[in-house]
């Protein structure tokens, strides 16, 4: 198979467009995520870059050479202001603007616009820097786990790597007379490198804000949004897993007399008071232990492995802490809590749950009957479920 170079131009023309196109489009459809807008810009820029390469010899010099290096740079600056846009950084448009600029004024130096090696050198360390700067970006951000994050970076980092390589390279090898077939050749294999580094560069972008966008619904399904801890859901399938592995005592929290906070101060101070019970709950509880919120003012703690003396002594911390609370914006208020303990042995069948819930439900009963601000175990006969 022989492929020219004006097909090969065409083609890497034709995918950045498409690919600019699809990421324009996406970028109107979630305008809030500008990542994807400096992205599909930076394709079209990127094709119209190519373009002018392409037409060597049918257009001015100043055209396929002088301009068309400009546009490049601006292309991979455009992928820099992506990345960082994608992790919330300021875009420096003025220093995106300066490898173009810098190229364009050093292209005003007869000398320098004579010299193939030069001209090499600066667009290469330029648009080196560019995809360096994009690949460290993306690393620098790596806390937030996102699985195309590493192969994006990593394949950025090549990018820049291959363009600096051609600046040694410059220096070392002689350079091809201009308008050979080798030239034209060149001209042929780096539009196809560039056509394979959009094709990847695009798609890895792509599922990156894919990834996240999963990764934040995710974290919405599980997480209640009032006080920010697990909700139900969250906490069950957290049980479940727990259960299945070991023996687990489960604490499930009643504030007392909350409607009374609702009448008298009003349900934004009641929504201050669930969070600061949860601030203060999570201060004292051990490392192990999943906390989160049932609904309403019921909330719930597992404690994976713990023994029963473990699980009531964990509750009457939390419960001092509790009380030890002074809510800021109503300061005379005294906040209680009442606490229902029990434990399973475990559960291998992964429906224990609920039946766990039930017993310290009715533990909690008790808390309440013998008069609020305490923590009661599940009767003896009962505290273990099998
Ligand atoms: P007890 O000591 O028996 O538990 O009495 P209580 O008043 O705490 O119990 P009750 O179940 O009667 O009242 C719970 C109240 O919690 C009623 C409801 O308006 C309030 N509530 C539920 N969810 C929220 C919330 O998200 N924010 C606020 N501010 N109040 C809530
Ligand atoms: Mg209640
Ligand atoms: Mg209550």
């Amino acid at each position: 198979m022989k492929l020219d170079a004006p097909t090969l131009v065409t083609v890497t023309v034709f995918v950045m467009v498409v690919m600019g196109a699809l990421y324009l489009l996406s970028w109107s459809q979630a305008r809030q995520t500008r990542a994807l807008g400096f992205l599909g810009a930076a394709q079209l820029v990127g094709a119209a870059a190519v373009t002018l390469f392409g037409l060597r010899g049918i257009i001015p010099d100043w055209l396929s050479i002088g301009l068309a290096n400009a546009v490049m740079l601006g292309a991979y600056g455009l992928i820099w202001g992506g990345a960082r846009s994608f992790e919330g950084r300021r875009v420096p448009l003025p220093w995106i603007a300066a490898g173009p600029l810098v190229w364009l004024a050093a292209c005003l130096v007869p000398s320098f616009y004579a010299s193939l090696g030069a001209r090499v050198i600066l667009s290469s360390a330029v648009a080196g820097l560019a995809c360096a700067l994009a690949a460290r970006t993306l690393w620098h951000h790596r806390g937030e786990r996102l699985p195309s994050r590493a192969p994006a970076a990593i394949l950025l980092a090549s990018e820049a790597l291959l363009l600096w390589v051609r600046i040694p390279a410059t220096l070392v090898l002689p350079a091809p007379p201009t308008g050979t077939p080798e030239q034209t050749y060149w001209v042929a294999v780096l539009s196809f490198v560039a056509l394979l580094y959009t094709v990847a560069v695009s798609v890895l972008f792509m599922a990156m804000a894919k990834e996240r966008l999963e990764a934040e619904q995710r974290r919405a399904a599980e997480t209640d949004p009032l006080t920010g801890i697990a909700n139900r859901r969250a906490l069950a399938a957290e049980a479940r897993r727990a259960l299945a592995t070991g023996p687990c005592a489960l604490l499930l929290f009643d504030l007392d007399h909350f409607k009374r906070v609702n009448d008298t101060f009003g349900h934004a101070v009641g929504d201050a008071v669930l969070i600061g019970f949860c601030a203060a709950a999570r201060r004292v509880l051990p490392a192990g232990a999943a906390f989160g919120r049932l609904g309403g003012e019921e909330f719930a703690c597992l404690l994976p492995g713990a023994g029963t003396a473990e699980a009531a002594a964990t509750a009457e911390t939390v419960r001092l802490a509790v009380a030890a609370m002074r809510p800021g914006p109503a300061p005379g208020l005294a906040v209680t809590v009442s606490v229902g303990v029990a434990r399973s042995a475990g559960d291998p069948g992964g429906a224990g749950f609920e039946a766990l819930l039930g017993l310290a439900d009715r533990a909690l009963y008790q808390a309440k009957a013998q008069g609020r601000d305490r923590v009661e175990l599940a009767a003896p006969e009962l505290r273990q479920v099998a």
